[in-house]
């Protein structure tokens, strides 16, 4: 595809050709498709569409997990006909995505049509993604993760919160506008930072009550107004569990869609010499402690290790493999791994 994809900048010259490579192509494609309601809706055509029923996609159980089934706008448009809806409802869907061969993909939520009647219709069943995760593979989870947060961000922006007026959003769903007030609006994330804190031999886990029994995870909180990075990390971890940080590093980062849409910024982090003693601030947590190199290899190898808390011995397990506390987790392992004498 990106062969016919050639630029020239000048034509005097063949050397002054140069070719976009797929990636780019296939950016400035979605990016056409954002900007330009007729190039989206021309792109619906020939699309392909996820469907949701109250934010929860369709899925079809296979042998190993789950498939999730795509329809053509022919196929949509019939399913609408059947449950007495316009063919203008398409226009409701929200761009997700394209193919490298510029395929538009786009995710739909049909809330306000029956469920089984549709779940019969599709050979399929509107599954909760939460639930869904560990057996969906991570490009089917990446998509149905932003398809869902854009879905959810345009069912909670129905309204300016100026005027009170109804907003309108554009073809590919990447703004909505106030038409009184012409104020544009951007779906937006929490940017939320996740850190886990090492004293250089140890990692600081900790855990919340909500959290399922025995599972301890890197601290995490929200970035407040006006702060960097840096300033979040330093002040979760002073809250949380009134320790002063050394130094810190930035390792990844990942969209998390639940509760809302979350940016989690995953970083490393050493306390300043001496500041071991944990003072766990109990409004946000239960629990927090210390874990060697040996008891967190143990955790993630699943063999469901004992951890002595509090004078008693307790299971404990870590976040799973999706999760960006896993890979920090991890990380820091390997790390453990390299500086520790053979
Ligand atoms: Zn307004």
């Amino acid at each position: 595809m990106s062969l016919y994809c050639g630029i020239a900048f000048k034509r005097k010259s063949f050397w002054c050709y140069r070719l976009l490579s797929t990636y780019v192509t296939k950016t400035r494609y979605l990016f056409e498709l954002k900007e330009d309601d007729d190039a989206c809706k021309k792109a619906q055509q020939t699309g392909a569409f996820y469907l949701f029923h109250g934010l929860a996609p369709l899925l079809r159980t296979a042998e190993h997990g789950y498939l999730v089934p795509r329809l053509s706008l022919l196929e949509l448009e019939r399913l609408l006909g059947k449950f007495g809806q316009d063919a203008q409802r398409v226009e409701d869907s929200v761009l997700i995505g394209c193919s490298d061969q510029h395929e538009a993909w786009f995710a739909l939520d049909l809330a306000s049509l029956p469920k089984p009647e549709m779940e019969t219709e599709l050979r399929g069943s509107f599954t909760e993604l939460r639930k869904a995760l560990l057996k969906l593979n991570s490009m089917d989870s990446s998509l149905l993760f932003t398809a869902q947060a854009l879905l959810r961000w345009h069912d909670s922006h129905q309204f300016c919160s100026k005027s009170g007026q109804p907003t309108k959003k554009n073809m590919a769903g990447s703004k909505r506008v106030c038409p009184s007030n012409k104020i544009i609006y951007y779906p937006q994330m929490a940017p939320v930072v996740i850190v886990l804190v090492s004293d250089g031999a140890r990692c600081l886990l900790a855990r919340q009550s909500s959290f399922p029994k025995g599972l301890y995870s890197a601290l995490a909180g929200f970035c407040d107004i006006g702060e960097r990075i840096e300033d979040a990390v330093r002040r979760e971890v002073a809250e949380e569990v009134g320790l002063e940080l050394e130094s810190l590093q930035y390792s990844a980062s990942q969209h998390w869609p639940f509760p809302n849409s979350s940016l989690m910024i995953a970083c490393h982090a050493i306390v300043k010499p001496g500041q071991t003693e944990i003072q766990v601030n109990l409004k946000e947590l239960e629990a927090a402690a210390w874990f060697s190199h040996d008891e967190v290899v143990t955790a993630l190898r699943g063999e469901s290790p004992y951890t002595q808390q509090q004078n008693k011995i307790s299971p404990f397990s870590l976040p799973p493999k999706l999760a960006i506390a896993h890979h920090l987790i991890k990380e820091w392992v390997e790390k453990q791994a390299c500086s520790l004498p053979a």
